[in-house]
């Protein structure tokens, strides 16, 4: 790999280290030419270490390595994004990420849904008399009526995308769709779950 290590005239270029698989982003560090080829040999992450000025292979002490999964160099070869598979939380503070978030998968926008739906459930398990008006939505009312409800739902759902798929309206097909993933969602939360659990599984089977 053709690494541009002399930009700043000090050898080192910044390594973004992302979880393979949830996408989030754990830390950051340096690395030297050292580092980098220790790095590919061994598959520990392995850093310059700005502060003990000298090769850090993360995890030395506490065991929490990060696995090497790939190594891509950006579009003007002075960035490095390596994607690993860590051992135990990365932050030396203890956190799963050095800002201090959890290492769990991002699905973008349905992720901001699952969060919407989760607090939603968290309504709909404080009395109804001591809800604000506006805390009356449709997915509280939803979860008020329990768990039979929301699945009869789903499965109603699923039926109008099996009839809209027969038919040539794509509008309507794709609005059944949405209809019927974003109650699959609700049903997943209802029972303690969510899009985490089903990749998991779904993994699993993959190997
Ligand atoms: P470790 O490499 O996990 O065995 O940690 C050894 C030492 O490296 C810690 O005591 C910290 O000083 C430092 N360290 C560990 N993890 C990080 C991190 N994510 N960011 C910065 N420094 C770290
Ligand atoms: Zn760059
Ligand atoms: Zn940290
Ligand atoms: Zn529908």
């Amino acid at each position: 790999m053709d690494i541009d290590f002399n930009k700043n005239n000090d050898g080192l270029v910044p390594a973004i280290i992302q979880d393979q698989d949830t996408g989030k982003v754990l830390m950051l560090g340096y690395m030297n030419e050292e580092a980098y080829l220790k790095t590919n040999e061994s598959k520990k992450v392995t850093f310059f270490s700005r502060t003990k000025q000298r090769l850090w292979t993360k995890g030395e002490e506490s065991g929490n390595f990060l696995n090497m999964v790939s190594i891509k160099l950006d579009c003007d070869k002075d960035t490095l994004l390596i994607k690993v598979r860590p051992e135990g939380p990365v932050c030396h503070k203890g956190t799963d990420t050095c800002w201090a978030e959890e290492n769990s998968a991002e699905y973008g926008f349905l992720s901001e849904l699952e969060g919407i739906i989760a607090s939603r459930k968290k309504l709909s398990e404080t009395p109804k008399i001591n809800r604000q008006e506006n805390e009356n939505s449709y997915v509280v009312s939803l979860f008020d009526k329990g768990l039979n409800k929301i699945a009869q739902k789903v499965g109603e759902e699923a039926v109008e995308v099996v009839i809209e798929a027969k038919d040539n309206d794509e509008d309507l097909f794709l609005n059944e769709s949405a209809d019927l993933l974003f109650h699959y969602m609700i049903l997943l939360k209802a029972k303690g779950y969510g899009l985490e659990d089903i990749v998991k599984t779904l993994k699993q089977r993959h190997k």
